[in-house]
């Protein structure tokens, strides 16, 4: 099975990016604009799982996603992949906030990938983003960019991530569906914000 871990945003905030972008779909004709229901943010991609593996995989990411903190996160700007975006592929938002925290947290989950044995070396860095749309062919999507710099959205605070199985377009459906196999709760913040003082005490800064 074709496996991938996603953060979805809540959707207020996919509201908030489709208004955004919405008066600018026409601007690069060619585009695959991806369906709202399927907009995410990829942390891993582990590509095709047998089952021997998935049954390895499942109690290494839950493990791993079990070490990490709820993080504030927001969506702004545009860019492409490749390059500047004379010959994209495809065409995205950013996000901010917590970078760090959601980086780490991708590094997670595709160590426990690795040590499951899910992927090869190949695998490339993780670069924080949101696909709006792709191109089979390198498209010029300069004229989306431009506009959708300006974009800005409010942040949330992402509090899980999700397992999904994707199932590629075939001969019962025309577009690819993802199916949620597992969601998993990131921790609370240490940090204050009603968990109360931890018994072992941590470093608590005095003002
Ligand atoms: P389609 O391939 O039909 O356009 P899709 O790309 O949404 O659909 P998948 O190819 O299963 O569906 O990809 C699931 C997620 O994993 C997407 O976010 C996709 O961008 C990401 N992904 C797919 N292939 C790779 C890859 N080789 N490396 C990194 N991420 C990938
Ligand atoms: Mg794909």
């Amino acid at each position: 099975m074709r496996l991938f871990v996603a953060l979805v945003p809540p959707p207020d905030i996919l509201d908030e990016l489709e208004e955004a972008v919405l008066p600018h779909r026409d601007a690069v004709p060619g585009l695959r604009w991806v369906r709202r229901d399927l907009l995410h943010v990829t942390l891993t991609f582990f590509g095709e799982v047998d089952d021997r593996a998935f049954d390895r995989l499942l109690p290494r990411l839950e493990r791993a996603v079990g070490r990490h903190e709820r993080m504030t996160l927001s969506l702004a700007g545009a860019g492409a992949f490749p390059g500047n975006g004379a010959h994209a592929r495809v065409l995205w938002t950013g996000l901010y906030g917590d970078r760090r925290r959601l980086a780490r947290l991708a590094a997670s989950t595709t160590a426990a990938g690795r040590r499951a044995g899910t992927l090869q070396d190949k695998h490339r860095g993780f670069r924080p983003h949101l696909t709006l749309a792709r191109s089979r062919q390198p498209l010029d999507v300069r004229a989306l960019i431009e506009p959708l710099a300006a974009f800005a959205g409010a942040s949330w605070e992402a509090g899980s991530i999700q397992l999904m199985r994707s199932h590629l377009p075939g001969k019962d459906h025309d577009q690819v569906v993802y199916e949620p196999l597992k969601t998993w709760s990131l921790r609370h913040s240490s940090g204050g914000g009603g968990a109360g003082r931890s018994a072992s005490g941590g470093p608590q800064g005095t003002p």
